[in-house]
C-alpha cells in the first residue's frame, strides 16, 4: 500500500500527530524524517528509516503504538539498551517492558498479564527470544488480539555481514515477516550504506517499504584527527578543558580504561571508568555519574554509549584508531545531541594497524558460526574497513567528507574539521583579494552584499558568504575602508591600490 492511496484516520489531520507528540513526550515538533515514518506505519507500510544517530528513531515506532492504543513490539540487540529504553518510557508514563532471559517469574507473569490487559505499548525483546517457543506462543496471541500495531527492528544494521556490527541472531529475524504477515515492520538504523540497506530490504523481506534516509552529517560537530603523542595527556586535558558539559573517551581494552581513568584522577579530573568487566553495581553507577553529573569525564570502552541518552556532550575522544568510519560516526555522534557545537577528536598513531588487526583477527574467529567461508568474510570486510579508516586518518580530505563517503555518502568538505581548516591555512588568498579590489576600484565603492554578490557570480550563498568574509578581512588588513553609517559600503584605500601594483601572499586561515 502507498501512501497516496491509504485511508489512514490519521492522514489529513496534520496536527492530530503532532497532539499526540506534545501529549505523549512534550515535544512541539518532529525532527526530520521522523513524521513520514510514523505515518507510513500508522497506514500500514513498512520502512526502512535510516537516521543519524540522535535523530531520534525510536520515536517513529514508540509514536504509533501510543496513537493507536496498541502495541509495537521492538527487536533491539542489547538488553541494557533495551532496558534503558523501557525506563526512559516509563519515567513518561508510558507502559513498556523488556523480555529477557533475566526475568524472574513474577515479573515476567505481570509483564504477561499487561499484554493480555492491552495495557503494554512497547514490548522490547532480544532477537534470541523469537526461536524460544513461549515467545512464538505470545506473539501469537497478540496477533489474534488485534492489536499489534507494528514490529520494529533497531541497529537493523546488524543483519548485514556488509554492517560493521553484524550478528548472526538478527540473520533469523526474516521469520518476522512470516509469522507477523498483516504487520508494518519498520527497521532502523544509524548508518547504513547502500549495500546494507538493500541486504535489511531482503533478509526482512520489507514489501515495497519508505526508505527514508537522512544524512549522516552533523553539522554541530568539529571533526580532528591527530597522531598520538609519546604522551598525549597534554592533548587530552586540553581538550577536556575545552570541551563543554560531558566528556566521553573512549579507549579500546579494558586495561587502557582503568588507567586513563587513574591518570585523569591523578591530574585532578574526576574522571570515572566504564567497560564490560566491571560488575553490575558499578556500572550502574558510572552510568548515574554520566547522566547526572554536570561536567563528567567517562572513560570507556565502545560497550559504553549505546542507548545513553545525554544531549549535551561536549566532546567525544578516541584514544585510539577506530576499527570502522559506521562504529566511528555512530560513537562521535553521541556528541552534541543537543545542535549545539561539539567536537569529536580521535588519537592515533600507526601502530593502532598492528594490534587492531590482531584483534579483528581474533574477532572474526571468535565468531564461532563454525562457517569457515563465512568468518573468513568478515575477517577481510572488517580489514577493508580498517583501511579506510586508516586512510581517512592519514589522507588529507575533508574529516567528515571522507567518514561519509567510507559508508556511502558524498558530501562537499565541512569546512570544519582540521583538514578543512589547514587547507584555508595554506590557501593563499591573494588571487581572490585582487579581484575583490580591483572590482571596488573600477567600482568607486560599493555595499558588501551586492559586492559578495557579484563575486560569488550567482553562485551559492555560502560562496557569497566566503567573499564576504574576505572582504571583512581585508577591511581588517586595512586595504579598504569601510562607510562609518552601518551601511557596510567599502572603499579602496590608499595601501590597497598598492596591493594591487604590487600584490604580496595572503595566508588566513578562513
Ligand atoms: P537515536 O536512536 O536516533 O540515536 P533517540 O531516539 O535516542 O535517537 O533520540 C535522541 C534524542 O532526541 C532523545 O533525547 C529523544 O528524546 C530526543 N527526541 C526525539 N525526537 C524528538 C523530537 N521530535 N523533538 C525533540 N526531541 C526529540
Ligand atoms: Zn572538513
Amino acid at each position: 500500500m502507498s501512501l497516496a492511496d491509504s485511508a489512514s484516520p490519521v492522514r489529513g489531520t496534520p496536527s492530530l500527530l503532532e497532539d499526540a507528540l506534545r501529549q505523549h513526550f512534550g515535544w512541539c515538533a518532529f525532527r526530520p524524517g521522523q513524521r513520514p515514518v510514523v505515518e507510513a506505519l500508522l497506514a500500514g507500510q513498512d520502512c526502512l528509516a535510516v537516521l543519524p544517530t540522535g535523530g531520534g528513531k525510536s520515536l517513529c515506532f514508540q509514536l504509533p503504538a501510543l496513537v493507536r492504543q496498541g502495541l509495537v513490539l521492538v527487536i533491539s540487540p542489547l538488553v541494557a539498551l533495551m532496558q534503558d529504553q523501557v525506563m526512559q518510557l516509563q519515567r513518561r508514563g508510558i507502559a513498556a517492558a523488556c523480555l529477557h532471559r533475566g526475568l524472574g517469574v513474577s515479573e515476567r507473569r505481570s509483564l504477561h498479564g499487561a499484554l493480555r490487559d492491552g495495557r503494554l505499548r512497547l514490548l522490547y525483546l532480544a532477537p534470541e527470544r523469537l526461536q524460544v517457543e513461549a515467545t512464538r506462543q505470545l506473539l501469537e496471541e497478540v496477533l489474534d488480539s488485534g492489536r499489534l500495531v507494528a514490529l520494529a527492528v533497531d541497529e537493523a544494521h546488524c543483519i548485514s555481514a556488509w554492517g560493521h556490527d553484524f550478528r548472526p541472531d538478527y540473520r533469523r529475524l526474516g521469520q518476522l515477516r512470516a509469522l507477523c504477515p498483516g504487520v508494518p515492520l519498520v527497521a532502523l538504523s544509524a548508518t547504513a550504506a547502500p549495500r546494507v540497506r538493500a541486504d535489511i530490504i531482503r533478509l526482512l523481506q520489507l514489501r515495497r517499504p519508505l526508505v527514508q534516509v537522512r544524512s549522516a552529517r552533523r553539522t554541530n560537530l568539529t571533526y580532528a584527527m591527530r597522531r598520538r603523542p609519546a604522551d598525549p595527556l597534554p592533548l587530552v586535558l586540553e581538550a577536556v578543558a575545552r570541551a563543554r558539559g560531558a566528556v566521553l573517551i573512549y579507549a579500546r581494552t579494558r586495561r587502557s580504561v582503568e588507567q586513563w581513568a587513574s591518570r585523569l584522577l591523578v591530574a585532578g579530573l574526576e574522571a570515572i571508568a566504564y567497560h564490560a568487566g566491571l560488575d553490575a553495581e558499578s556500572r550502574v553507577l558510572a552510568l548515574e555519574h554520566f547522566q547526572q553529573q554536570p561536567r563528567p569525564v567517562l572513560v570507556a570502552t565502545v560497550a559504553f554509549g549505546m542507548g545513553v541518552d545525554r544531549p549535551d556532550v561536549g566532546l567525544v575522544l578516541h584514544l585510539d584508531l577506530p576499527p570502522s568510519a559506521e562504529g566511528y560516526l555512530q560513537e562521535s555522534g553521541r556528541a552534541g545531541r543537543d545542535g549545539l557545537p561539539a567536537e569529536c577528536l580521535v588519537l592515533f598513531d600507526p601502530a593502532d594497524r598492528t594490534t587492531l588487526g590482531w584483534a579483528i583477527r581474533g574477532a572474526a574467529a571468535g565468531h564461532g558460526s563454525g562457517d569457515a567461508g563465512a568468518a573468513q568474510q568478515r575477517l577481510e570486510l572488517a580489514q577493508r574497513q580498517l583501511r579506510r579508516m586508516e586512510a581517512v586518518a592519514e589522507g588529507e580530505t575533508c574529516r567528515e567528507q571522507a567518514l561519509l563517503l567510507a559508508v556511502g555518502e558524498l558530501v562537499p568538505p565541512c569546512g570544519r574539521c582540521d583538514r578543512c581548516l589547514e587547507e584555508d591555512r595554506r590557501r593563499d588568498w591573494s588571487g581572490r583579494a585582487t579581484r575583490v579590489l580591483a572590482c571596488l576600484q573600477q567600482r568607486g565603492g560599493q555595499d558588501l552584499r551586492s559586492l559578495a554578490a557579484d563575486l560569488a557570480d550567482g553562485a551559492s550563498g555560502q560562496e557569497q558568504e566566503r567573499w564576504a568574509w574576505l572582504a571583512r578581512r581585508l577591511v581588517q588588513e586595512e586595504l579598504l575602508s569601510e562607510s562609518d553609517d552601518g551601511a557596510q559600503r567599502l572603499y579602496l584605500r590608499t595601501r590597497g591600490r598598492h596591493y594591487l601594483r604590487q600584490p604580496w601572499p595572503l595566508h588566513w586561515a578562513a
